[in-house]
């Protein structure tokens, strides 16, 4: 048996059926076998007659002793009737248009029925409608269907197939199988179609599932590892870097210690280097990347530094020009408006994705370092991968944090360096839910915290009131918000707002006063959800916070404690909706980003992790990224297939399901 040949190979499937699998997804013999019912029928037992209920789905053994067939009043619909007994009673079976159902009914002969139990207004009897005939008690599977193909035809083409995936081999290993009690692959297709009891459905599903995840995190572990090519190696900079630490306005902390060395080791090496560096929201994350780039600048090498937004590129350049100040290096900016940068002479080059425009061209780039890669589009990770063709080194930089387990599993092609402290004497974040019963104590609080200098963030959904059919809209906006702000709360303070729609030089303007403390008050939108580095500011509220999600509400709140004051975060809410409370109650108690992760995985699902949705979550069919049992499960296993177990046919599967892989 060859699971990959295609389906039109298999007696029945013709090319019209072959467009119909398609639009499921199915082209090969392997594709049909891991196409998964959604659902069961439980026929597995019959009710006698006397004990059936109306509206229930039925099964029951039957002898026929009377076959009819009829037509409507009108004549227009044929009907067969087949009067049908056990030992408890009789009962009525009608078929609807369905003629050829008649040649398999044979009085004196038992059969078995499977199907809804109706009323015949007329006799004040039940009756079974439209039944499946069956040819055992058994458990059906049912699949999501698409035109032209029924679930019933979906069970009658691979019906026969399982009967030869005794033949297929397992790509498991026994010690494997033995280890996670885990039943054969041909037992798990079999079980997973056509269980013989519900115990089944659920050890097939596991075994299959788990097979995915590992199949998964070993395509990840094993290929990606492959053509990486060759890059060039930058010897550690030990002075250099010492020199740098030394003029910092701080001290670092252990885990920026740690990774920055994990990093300049791996940049000494010309194995590329395809890290992704993890830091919750203000764990130091610039810093660290400013410490690879010496090393490159040190050998005449470049960096490019691409952030996802103007303001960020702005503030990043402000902060390395800032910090290369004593050294020799020189920082360019390189935004769509501001093409300050010389591409050629520039040690670091910052920049947004006006830097991946084809026409750019460079001297000699040794690393690139994306700051929050997963807010590039399609198009410039595109660019970026054609960047890769030079091989430059890769540091990717993510303050979305992914559960540990998750992300060896869908980054297991990345070397990946966690943050995992936050600078010291931070006091945490005090986090409140507000309500029109305590709003007049929050903007005293603002206004407390304005007189001592500190700033504010205030934060709504919106930028203009919506209008026209959201007559009800109770989402704030910026400006209106702005207004009513300025003339009505705070008449004696500076206020000013920013949004996405602004010029970028009003925006910089902004974000410039802001950061040299001539506005109190900035309200926003979501536009300064990521990187904003203004330790002064001391307050985060967020409008409307329960039309958030909790990853991006961590974001907004990391905006202030990023200073040595206490900071606060106000998250109001016009009425708190039962789904919303229990995320903004999470924040209240959470100021981890990883620990927020976690509980987001489990309220809403992997693709809540705004990092994964776009960084293209695996396709999946049977097996669950939130299921975070299984795949520390599979981790395990790949561990010990890694070690002793690797096969040429376990390899050569692994090909054939190649997935991408991250920055190619
Ligand atoms: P993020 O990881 O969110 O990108 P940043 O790199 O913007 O964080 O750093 C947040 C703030 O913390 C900045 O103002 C930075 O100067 C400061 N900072 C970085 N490292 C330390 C440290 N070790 N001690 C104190 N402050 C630090
Ligand atoms: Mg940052």
């Amino acid at each position: 048996m060859d699971l990959t040949e295609p389906i039109t190979s298999l007696p029945g499937v013709g090319p019209k059926t072959e467009i119909s699998f398609e639009r499921l997804g199915i082209k090969t013999i392997r594709d049909l076998l891991w196409y998964a019912p959604f659902r069961y029928i439980d026929a597995s037992s019959s009710t006698p007659i006397n004990r059936l209920a109306r509206d229930q789905e039925a099964v029951i053994t039957a002898e026929i002793i009377g076959v009819k067939e009829k037509a409507t009043a009108r004549r227009r619909m044929k009907i067969i009737e087949a009067e049908c007994q056990d030992e408890t009673g009789t009962i009525k079976i009608v078929w609807f248009n369905q003629t050829y159902i008649k040649n398999l009914l044979v009085v004196g002969q038992t059969r078995i029925f499977y199907g809804k139990v109706g009323f015949d207004w007329q006799t004040k009897k039940i009756v079974l409608t439209n039944p499946l005939i069956l040819n055992s008690l058994q458990i059906l599977p049912v699949y999501h269907e698409t035109s032209g193909l029924t679930s019933g035809f979906i069970r009658k083409i691979i019906k026969p197939i399982l009967a030869q995936v005794d033949q297929l081999s397992d790509p498991l290993p026994e010690s494997v199988l033995g280890q996670f009690r885990l039943e054969s692959r041909s037992q798990a297709i079999k079980g997973i179609h056509f269980p013989i009891n519900q115990s089944q459905i659920i050890s097939s599903r596991r075994r299959l599932g788990f097979e995915e995840l590992l199949f998964l995190g070993l395509q990840i572990r094993l290929l990606s590892k492959e053509n990486r090519g060759a890059s060039k190696a930058f010897p550690i900079p030990v002075d250099e870097v010492k020199r740098f630490v030394d003029m910092l306005p701080f001290q670092l902390t252990g885990s920026q210690r740690k990774t920055a060395w994990e990093i300049l080791n791996n940049l000494n090496s010309s194995i590329p280097m395809k890290r992704l560096l993890m830091g919750d929201v203000g764990s130091g994350k610039t810093v660290v990347g400013a410490i690879a780039s010496i090393a490159i600048a040190k050998l005449g090498s470049q960096t490019l530094w691409l952030a996802p937004t103007d303001v960020l590129a702005n503030q990043h350049f402000n902060t390395l020009n800032e910090l290369f100040k004593k050294m020799s290096y020189s920082v360019g900016l390189f935004t769509s408006n501001k093409k300050q940068a010389d591409l050629f002479k520039n040690d670091i080059i910052v920049g947004t994705h006006a830097l991946l425009e084809p026409t750019c061209q460079f001297r000699d780039v040794g690393l690139i370092i994306i700051d929050e890669q997963h807010r590039f589009g399609v198009k410039q990770r595109g660019r970026l991968k054609e960047m890769n063709s030079n091989n430059p080194h890769f540091l990717s930089m993510t303050a979305t944090p992914i559960p540990r387990t998750l992300a060896l599993t869908i980054y297991g092609d990345l070397d990946i360096s966690v943050l995992t402290e936050l600078p010291k004497n931070r006091l945490p974040i005090l986090t409140e839910i507000v309500t029109s019963l305590n709003r007049s104590e929050m903007y005293h609080k603002i206004s407390k915290e304005v007189s001592a200098g500190h700033q504010a963030f205030i934060i709504t959904p919106l930028i203009e009131e919506a209008n026209s059919g959201q007559l009800f809209s109770t989402k704030k906006s910026v400006l209106s918000e702005f207004k009513r702000l300025q003339e009505q709360v705070f008449p004696n303070l500076k206020l000013a707002f920013l949004h996405g729609k602004m010029k970028a030089k009003e925006k910089d303007q902004i974000m410039a006063d802001f950061k040299d403390n001539k506005i109190n008050i900035l309200v926003a939108t979501s536009i300064i959800e990521v990187g904003i580095d203004i330790p002064n500011a001391t307050i985060m509220v967020i409008e409307n916070a329960d039309s958030f999600g909790l990853a991006q509400l961590h974001q907004f709140r990391g905006r202030v404690g990023r200073g040595l004051d206490r900071s606060y975060c106000f998250l109001s809410v016009e009425n708190l909706s039962d789904k919303g409370r229990n995320r903004l109650e999470a924040m209240t108690k959470y100021n981890s980003g990883f620990e927020l992760a976690e509980i987001d995985l489990q309220l809403r699902g992997p693709g809540s992790l705004s990092g994964l949705a776009q960084s293209g979550l695996p396709d999946l069919r049977l097996a669950s990224l939130t299921d975070t049992l299984a795949i520390r499960e599979a981790q395990l296993a790949e561990d010990m297939i890694l070690k002793n177990d690797i096969t040429p046919k376990l390899l050569e599967e692994l090909k054939a399901l190649a997935q991408t892989s991250h920055f190619e």
